[in-house]
Order: C-alpha cells, then structure tokens, then sequence
C-alpha cells in the first residue's frame, strides 16, 4: 500500500511571524506515524523552514525550479540550491504557473529532471481547464502533459516522482471535484504510469488538488488511486491542515 501524502502549497502567502505560527501549530499537531506531511513555501522562507523544521515529522519544499543549473538567469532558483535548503519537495507545472508565466509540457518536464538530478522529489502538477473537461478532454490534456515528463525519464527515476491531478477549475474556487470524478483521472494516469512502468504504475503517488477540505477530504482519499493531497488554502490554516493530514 502507498503511504498517503499531504503538501501544502503555501503560494504567495505568508509572512516569518505568521509562518512561525503556523509552523509551530502544524508541528505541535503532527501525529506519529500518520500521512507524511509536507509545506511548499515562497523560497525566501525556505531559511525559516530549515531552521524550524529540521529534525520535525514535516517536510519543505519550493513551488517552482528552474530548469538551468546556474548561470546568467536573473530571477531563476536552481534546483541544486533547493537542496541546499533542506528541501525534499519542489512544485513544478503548477496550473498558475502554466497560465500565468506560460510554462509548457516540456518545460515542466525540464523543471522535473532538474530537481531529480538534485535529489528532490517533483510534485508533477497536471490537470485540465473548465472547457477542455466540458469538451471531453480530460484524459487527453492530463495524458499529455504527463506524458512530456515521462519521455525524459528513465523507469527508475519515474519511481521518484509524485504526481497531482488539479483540475484548473477546482483550484481556489471552492468547487471540488467529486471522489467518484476524481478517481476515474487518478485511475487513467496510474494507468499511463504503468504502461511505463509497473513498479512506477504501483509506487507513484497521485495526490488530488483542488479545494480539498477538512470536510471533503477523507472521502476524496479513500479512493483506490487517490494517494493524497496538494492543499492551497486550507493549508494556511494549522487547524485545517492537520484535520486534513489526520483524515488521510
Ligand atoms: C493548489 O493551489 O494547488 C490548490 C489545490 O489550491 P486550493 O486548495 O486552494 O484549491
């Protein structure tokens, strides 16, 4: 059985007073053994994270790399510099980021390789728009841009990925997608996993995103596929993230 996994995705939120709070709290709350939690903060905060969080049940990470290794690239973090934080995780195709700063299928694949080839764990972000799901194209858009990571990826290092299907119309919009709708997508890309691997097919996580809550949330990772969750705002909220990571 896969070991349920919530991340909270802190976006561009956040300041060191209130993160000390809610750092504190989720730690405080944080039972033995449970789901494996994890925050992705705005990397100015990485610092605060390390220094709180080291030798805690919580894990850090970032919420976008850079597909460079160093270099002339103003602006840009490199995934070798995440490690430097004590991070584990890194976000990379975020629905956000993919509309907003126009991040393609293949860059996001670049962003996956530059994190494993810095020992970090890529949380794979893939998910369709209101009217691609109304046009029917769910599968083909989540298929698709999973399928740009995976071309670059030998089966072994599939294995090391995490995966989150985030319809775009759920994200912040308190609609969620149903356990049952949720399921049939997780189902399809454990299915594309596996026909790229049967270990990876058994071993990725799929987490769900998309306005998951305290109330939604145990019924959403009961499914077969649905391994957890990429939490936005409810994982702003110590209260809220824990009851979150203990319904899992
Ligand atoms: C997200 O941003 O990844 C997300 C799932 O946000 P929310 O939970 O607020 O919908």
């Amino acid at each position: 059985m896969r070991p349920k996994l919530v991340v909270g995705n802190w976006k561009m939120n956040g300041s060191r007073a209130n993160n000390a709070t809610l750092l504190a709290g989720i730690v405080e709350g944080l039972g033995q053994g449970k789901a494996q939690a994890a925050v992705c903060v705005p990397a100015p905060y990485l610092q605060q994270c390390a220094d709180t969080l080291a030798g805690s049940e919580l894990a850090w990470g970032a919420q976008d790399v850079s597909i460079h290794a160093s270099g002339a690239y103003t602006g840009e973090v490199a995934a070798s510099m995440l490690s430097d934080f004590g991070c584990r995780y890194v976000i990379v195709g975020h629905s956000e980021r993919r509309a907003y700063h126009g991040e393609t299928d293949q860059q996001v694949a670049q962003k996956a390789v530059a994190a494993l080839n810095a020992g970090l764990t890529p949380i794979v972000c893939v998910g369709e728009t209101l009217d691609q799901r109304e046009a029917g194209q769910t599968n083909v858009v989540v298929n698709k841009q999973l399928s740009a990571v995976l071309e670059l990826l030998d089966g072994a290092a599939v294995q090391r990925i995490v995966v989150a299907y985030e319809p775009v119309w759920a994200i912040g919009t308190g609609k969620t997608a149903t356990p049952a709708m949720a399921q049939e997508v997780h189902a399809e890309l454990r299915s594309q996993l596996r026909a790229r691997s049967l270990d990876a097919g058994e071993k990725v996580a799929i987490l769900y995103g998309g306005s998951m809550k305290p109330d939604n949330a145990a019924e959403l990772m009961a499914q077969a596929d649905i391994d957890g969750g990429l939490i936005g705002g409810a994982a702003l909220k110590a209260a809220d993230f824990l009851a979150i990571i203990n319904a899992a």
